[in-house]
């Protein structure tokens, strides 16, 4: 396999720019690319891991995997009424340069998810979802390399939006499919006609307060509304390594709610309403939990709940090519996080990035 290398850093494939070494690594650009390099894994008892702009991964020592850089490019029309197109878009696509792409062509629905980091591949995986808007309330196919227990046989097949079966933040690629598909091409339906989707009050207050009184708020308006807030609140991992969010907002029930909320008058959540029963949950804002906690800004040994948003990780001081952080301290430092909240709170606050290797989890 030419473009294979072996022992290879991926410290410039992760946003935390962790010095991660893997077994071998191969840089995909089509389905065949993936066939021989799936080939090689199981004749070198390789695990297989793909990998897009590692925006989402806590990468640690990788010896015995083959890490694919899913590297497959283009974008076509499949099918297209008055009203909706439907595109095949690769899974090395930049998810960002896809959403500039659609608004370019007025193709209406991506807006809200400007911005976001990392590749098309990687968004259903845990489904990307920001101000109101999900990936998964778009696509219609998922196609991809189905591993099973043999990557030899892995065959190149098709999933519909149901067999995907996205939620919060989650998808069968994070379950049943876990490390287990390899996903080729996102298929999405996209509308012709522009209905802006304006729940979050950030992004009304926004709009109302920069796009003119008289003015009609288009697509571009929107989608330059959520860059201009993400860039206030979010770090750039080009220069805070980050890799986003990294705790999960936690869900509770009545009871542990009614019990914080009488100590935390001030407590920031959500009530979510669960399918048709009698059920009340409420999810917690973990940046709330984490600032109430006093860790908002606080630097340990080079890392740090990020001073504008409590929910990010963020690598704090200068960050180089030799510095030693590496994956089991930014465990460390989550599982200190995760006390302090538990200690102040009794509530565990879950990880959100994938970690890989799994034993990092145990750290
Ligand atoms: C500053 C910042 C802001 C963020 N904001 C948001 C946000 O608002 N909403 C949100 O949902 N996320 C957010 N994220 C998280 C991240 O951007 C998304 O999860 C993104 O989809 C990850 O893309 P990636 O290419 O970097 O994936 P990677 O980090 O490379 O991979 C993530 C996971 O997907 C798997 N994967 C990647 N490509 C494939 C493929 N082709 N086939 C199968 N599995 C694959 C990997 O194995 C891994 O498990 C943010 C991250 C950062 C750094």
């Amino acid at each position: 396999l030419a473009k294979l290398k072996l022992n290879y850093r991926l410290t410039e494939h992760n946003c935390l720019r962790l010095p991660a070494t893997c077994g071998a690594y191969c840089c995909v650009n089509t389905e065949s690319d993936i066939q021989q390099a799936l080939d090689y894994a199981r004749d070198h008892a390789f695990d297989v891991l793909a990998l897009g702009d590692g925006s989402n991964v806590v990468l640690g020592e990788l010896s015995q995997t083959l890490v694919l850089d899913i590297n497959l490019h283009g974008v076509e029309i499949v099918s297209e009424t008055e009203h909706a197109v439907v595109l095949k878009i690769m899974a090395g696509e930049s998810w960002h340069g896809l959403v500039e792409y659609c608004v370019r062509h007025q193709y209406y629905g991506l807006e809200n998810l400007a911005l976001i980091p990392g590749r098309v591949g990687a968004a259903p995986v845990q489904n990307i979802g920001a101000y109101g808007v999900e990936v998964g309330d778009f696509i219609t196919q998922i196609d991809g390399f189905a591993l099973g227990n043999d990557a030899r046989n892995a065959k190149l097949t098709s999933l519909t939006a149901d067999q995907c079966q996205f939620a919060y933040r989650d998808s069968i690629f994070k379950r049943a499919l876990r490390d287990n598909f390899i996903i080729t091409a996102v298929y999405l339906e996209l509308h012709k006609q522009f209905t802006p989707q304006l729940e979050y009050q950030a992004l009304r207050s926004y709009l109302s307060k920069n796009v003119a009184h008289n003015s009609i708020i288009d697509a571009e308006a929107v989608k330059n509304a959520v860059i201009a807030i993400r860039q206030q609140k979010l770090p750039d991992p080009q220069v805070i390594p980050n890799v986003g969010r990294f705790f999960k907002n936690p869900v509770v029930d009545e009871q542990t709610f009614q019990h914080l909320f009488a100590h935390n008058p001030n407590l920031a959540y959500t009530q979510l309403t669960v399918n048709n029963e009698n059920i009340k949950q409420y999810k917690l804002a973990a940046g709330w939990l984490i600032e109430q906690a006093g860790l908002k800004g606080i630097e340990y040994d080079g890392l740090a709940m990020y001073e504008r948003q409590a929910l990010v990780l963020a690598r704090v001081g200068q960050v180089s090519e030799h510095s030693d952080i590496a994956a089991q301290d930014v465990m460390r430092f989550a599982r200190r996080v995760q006390r302090s909240v538990k200690q102040r709170f009794s509530v565990l606050l879950e990880i959100e990035p994938r970690c890989y290797p799994a034993s990092l989890l145990s750290c």
